[in-house]
């Protein structure tokens, strides 16, 4: 592989209420047709770690761009356009007599040279932890890195900007749990996931919430980034819990109108397990009109 310098430079951080700054140490790389690689810098040094490095080649010319030497990758599941570029990876570093610190998910079809980690495992980056959290549902084996003390979030495919991702492999009851456990770290966290969805997903959010005054105004706020082909992630958990239909109460109905009586709501976790899987059906087959 080599080095092409030519790689534009992250574009500035979009205005919008619901679009969160990138940290000074953060990089969003766009790959493919709608995925986001995300690089972690170390503040001090020019080492910095790459998640789900589905196309190796935009991530070194993304390095090369910065100045910045990939010393590791994590890996979120096994999907081609998560971890399709390592190989390429590893090539890139072995031409200059580096070798690559590899995690991921303990399953065979994740690359070979990844260490497994699991559930609680922490992944010392050098400059700081990331905490390993279970995420089954899009994949079995799917996990989330947690930066606690950056307040990072990197959960590939299980949470998107104002969506979740398809269940795959899991049950809706295995994806319902993971989402809990991501909603319960720092509201302030960043949301760092995989794909740019979110138009999509708040399309599908206004029909499921037509109602809501948060996800009218971030419908309104992604059809004008997307207009100008600006990125719409990462978010902040507060508004993924405030805006993001799979968090929302898990309640797939519109809102009662004010005047109306509130329904009493099954909080049983086999009721919102079943109001979690069809609000996730729906979505299976919503298309925006
Ligand atoms: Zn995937």
């Amino acid at each position: 592989m080599t080095c092409h310098s030519t790689e534009a430079l992250a574009s500035a951080n979009p205005p919008g209420q619901f679009v969160a700054r990138l940290s000074p140490q953060l990089h969003r790389i766009k790959a493919f047709a709608d995925n986001y690689l995300w690089m972690l810098q170390d503040p001090r040094s020019s080492h910095c770690w790459v998640v789900d490095p589905g196309d190796g080649q935009a991530l070194i010319d993304a390095a090369c761009a910065r100045d910045l030497q990939i010393v590791g990758i994590l890996l979120t599941h096994h999907h081609a356009d998560h971890q399709g570029g390592v190989d390429d990876l590893h090539r890139w570093a072995a031409n200059q007599g580096r070798v690559l610190e590899v995690f991921g998910p303990r399953d065979e079809r994740i690359h070979r040279s990844a260490q497994p980690v699991e559930d609680g495992s922490e992944v010392d980056l050098g400059f700081g932890v990331a905490r390993v959290i279970a995420v089954p549902g899009h994949t079995r084996s799917h996990i989330a890195y947690y930066l606690e003390q950056e307040r990072l979030l990197f959960c590939g495919d299980c949470l998107f900007a104002a969506g979740c991702g398809r269940i795959f492999e899991g049950s809706p009851a295995q994806m319902l749990d993971s989402l809990e456990k991501l909603s319960a770290l720092h509201p302030e966290s960043l949301v760092c996931c995989a794909h740019e969805y979110t138009l999509a997903n708040l399309r599908f959010a206004s029909a499921a919430y037509p109602d809501h005054p948060q996800i009218a105004a971030r419908l309104q706020e992604a059809i004008a980034l997307r207009a100008q082909d600006l990125p719409t992630v990462p978010s902040l958990l507060r508004h993924e819990l405030q805006s993001n239909p799979f968090l929302l109460g898990l309640v797939p109905q519109a809102q009662p109108a004010a005047s109306a009586k509130p329904a009493q709501i099954d909080e049983s976790h086999a009721a919102r397990v079943d109001r979690f899987a069809a609000l996730r059906a729906w979505k299976n087959e919503f298309r925006a009109v």
